[in-house]
């Protein structure tokens, strides 16, 4: 792709976000994770050169290339995608800078032995299947609060910041906008625990998800079409 498509792509991208979030207030500030699944390595180098600095990825392999090969670069890596058991190693030598798809307290249990042995510790935040979708990980909204709560408890080298969401997927936008309510309010209730980060909207729906609260937008599509 060429530099100006994606200076275009990505200052519409950024005009459309702060559109979207002075409606909500002029103190609500949204971070933008640029999710590099659908582009290549040079397009996300271009990307970096125009002012963008975090990048997400939702694979294990694909995060540890890139970030390799991107490595003289300062990018803040955030794993976006479901973690197998198997990957947590890997994931741990990459040491990304957020893993925003904590859906269990499972996969907790396992991370928090394995972050231990190796004395580190991992921003997270936990996934929340708001519109209790069966192809979607992440805990139920009723359940959120509990097990959020949970790992604080047994897990100290997990640092929880926070709460990520996928929207239903689904056209009817009353629908997107009640997955979007209801992760909005278990962030709200876990603010006095210490989350501060809202995660949720995509190329689709970043729109409505800012002004349901969301703080921070992961997008790719849009930002990567010619
Ligand atoms: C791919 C992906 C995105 C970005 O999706 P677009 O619709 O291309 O913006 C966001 N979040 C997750 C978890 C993803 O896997």
């Amino acid at each position: 792709m060429d530099k100006e498509t994606l200076r275009a792509n990505l200052d519409k991208v950024i005009w459309n976000i702060e559109k979207a979030r002075l409606e909500v207030s002029e103190h609500h500030i949204v971070k933008l994770v640029a999710v590099g699944k659908y582009t290549s390595v040079e397009n996300i180098a271009t990307l970096y050169s125009l002012g963008q600095r975090a990048f997400g990825e939702n694979q294990v392999q694909q995060l540890e290339s890139r970030s390799k090969e991107l490595q003289d670069l300062p990018i803040e890596w955030h794993m976006i995608g479901t973690l197998q058991k198997n990957k947590i190693n890997k994931l741990l030598d990459i040491k990304p800078s957020l893993f925003q798809a904590l859906d269990g307290i499972e996969l907790a249990l396992a991370l928090e032995e394995r972050l231990a042995k190796k004395e580190q510790t991992l921003d997270c935040l936990l996934q929340i299947n708001s519109a209790a979708e069966d192809t979607k990980s992440g805990v139920g909204s009723e359940t959120a609060k509990d097990i959020y709560q949970e790992i604080i408890e047994r897990c100290p080298h997990i640092l929880l910041k926070g709460v990520m969401s996928i929207g239903a997927h689904t056209n009817n936008l009353k629908t997107v906008r009640q997955s979007f309510e209801t992760t909005y309010k278990v962030f709200d209730s876990l603010k006095n625990k210490g989350a501060s980060i809202c995660s949720m909207g995509m190329s689709g729906d970043y729109e409505l998800a800012i002004k349901c609260g969301s703080n921070l937008v992961r997008i790719g599509s849009s930002l990567f079409e010619e």
